[in-house]
């Protein structure tokens, strides 16, 4: 990935933070459920040669990478009861700088179609912002914007074909 591109998605993460809620230190303690069961994580070609990108910058575990990229075009059934491969029960995600944008937002927004999803004893559930297709632009602008980069990197990188 090249450096501005790398950059400017950097940026944007940072930026989003601005949407979440905040809270001082880990609020899941040893909790970890979305990374081991709930996260349907999906991924977009941009968010995968992110990941990638960040995995070398920051020599994170490259067989870690592999997993994970096998990992991400498991459907949902087949991921059932398995952990992404870059969660590490020590620290949490082994790769956080670099994770996807649902693992940004999930359980800080979700659609109020899941929120079934978020277990009562969820820490942080009672912060969640829920959103319908009516109010999803409004409640998760940040998502709209992201959306159009995706489309924008999908045509990149057909070009470079
Ligand atoms: S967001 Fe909630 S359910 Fe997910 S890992 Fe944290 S405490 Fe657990
Ligand atoms: S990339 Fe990190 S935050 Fe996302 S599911 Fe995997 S371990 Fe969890």
């Amino acid at each position: 990935m090249q450096d501005n591109i790398y950059d400017t998605i950097t940026q944007f993460y940072e930026n989003m933070n601005k949407y979440m809620p905040s809270y001082e230190g880990n609020p899941c303690k040893e909790c970890n459920l979305c990374c081991k069961k709930i996260a349907n994580l999906g991924a977009s070609e941009l968010e995968i040669d992110y990941m990638e990108e960040y995995v070398k910058r920051n020599n994170k575990d490259w067989n870690k990478f592999l997993k994970f990229k096998d990992f991400l075009t498991k459907s949902p059934v087949e991921k059932k009861g398995e952990t992404c491969p870059f969660f590490d029960e020590q620290i949490g995600c082994s790769a956080y700088g670099g994770r996807l944008l649902s693992c940004r937002t999930f359980a800080c927004f979700i659609n109020e179609k899941f929120t079934n999803l978020v277990p009562e004893y969820c820490l942080i559930k009672s912060n969640i912002k829920i959103y319908n297709d009516d109010t999803f632009a409004e409640v998760m602008p940040f998502v709209v914007d992201f959306y159009q980069m995706i489309e924008i990197y999908k045509k990149y990188k057909q070009e470079q074909q």
